[in-house]
């Protein structure tokens, strides 16, 4: 409540200041914006999630950011990591979750006329469209019911899903041969080919905070393993699936030696685990513009009080 109430009073009160004074106060130099997808038409597993950027808007935010900030490439952004603090200039390195096909349709296109970096995460269960992601069944479901319980509905509740699908006669089987929402094996390795970088985002989307730390490992170590070895890569990163909230530092401890950074969601935050660090969600409807400064503003407020770090258990 308090925190959505703060983040209203800066998007507003954002507008006022420029943004290299928010900069300068914060000293936050790195910025790491995070999207999904890029697209003019809503497909139907996305339709009632959240809302994806056109591409009028995407542009738009670029052209925000490569006014201010100098594009990254994974590999500086790993170096960078550890001296975060004495930076100068500003950078940014864009990243995409849930591996969808439009990075390769819509996004790649743009960002290499550009030149500008990016890194995919993929869940391994869902490339090739081999599955579909529960909210995404949630959400193309939805459509034909419109009822708002299945937009609530859980990761161990997906059995609920395909119970549904069956009575109403939907098949998500068919749903993915015909839509083909994730990227395939073949456009992950010509997108590699190009200088897109990829990491892992979990096999199969759980909400960690509702796994075990067993499974929390599990789901990590072998969606990593799989995009590692099957693209033949020599870095390692991952992003968490929804959100790291909740998440312990025994968590952290226990890959850190798998990994070269992992990524969170939670704005321009500081994190008490090592080489974990936060992006910034692009999808609202507000342009790039004014998301980027009311999350400046929100940290300099979070500054003031000595509280803009994660701190972990
Ligand atoms: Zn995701």
């Amino acid at each position: 409540m308090i925190k959505n109430l703060a983040k209203n009073i800066s998007k507003s009160a954002a507008q006022s200041f420029s943004l290299e004074g928010l900069v300068k106060r914060t000293d936050e130099r790195l910025l790491l914006p995070f999207y999904h997808s890029v697209t003019d038409r809503k497909p139907l597993h996305l339709k009632n999630l959240y809302l994806p950027r056109s591409i009028d808007q995407f542009k738009a935010d670029l052209d925000f950011l490569q006014k201010h900030y100098t594009s990254i490439s994974l590999q500086d952004l790993i170096e960078f990591n550890g001296k975060k603090e004495g930076l100068t200039n500003n950078y940014f390195h864009m990243t995409f979750d849930d591996g969808l096909s439009e990075f390769y349709a819509v996004v790649a296109p743009i960002l290499k006329e550009r030149g500008i970096h990016a890194t995919v995460f993929l869940n391994s269960d869902f490339i090739d469209n081999k599955e579909l992601f529960y909210r995404f069944k949630a959400s193309i479901l939805f459509e034909e019911l419109q009822d708002e319980e299945l937009l609530k509905l859980k990761y161990a509740e997906v059995d609920v899903l395909d119970g549904l699908a069956n009575e109403v006669d939907t098949s998500f089987r068919k749903y993915l041969e015909n839509e083909q929402p994730y990227l395939t094996s073949d456009q992950i390795e010509e997108l590699i080919e190009e200088g897109f970088t990829f990491g892992a985002h979990s096999k199969n989307h759980p909400m960690y905070k509702e796994l075990s730390l067993k499974d929390q490992i599990k789901q990590t170590i072998e969606s990593i393993e799989f995009v590692k070895t099957k693209f033949n890569l020599d870095y390692s990163v991952f992003s968490f699936p929804f959100t790291d909230d909740g998440v312990g530092m025994e968590f952290f401890n226990q890959i850190n030696e798998l990994t070269d950074l992992t990524f969170g969601c939670a704005g321009i935050k500081e994190d008490s685990a090592k080489n974990h660090i936060q992006r910034i969600p692009m999808e609202t409807n507000q342009v790039g513009k004014d998301i980027i400064k009311a999350e400046y503003l929100y940290c300099l407020m979070k500054q003031k009080f000595g509280r803009n770090k994660i701190v972990r258990e």
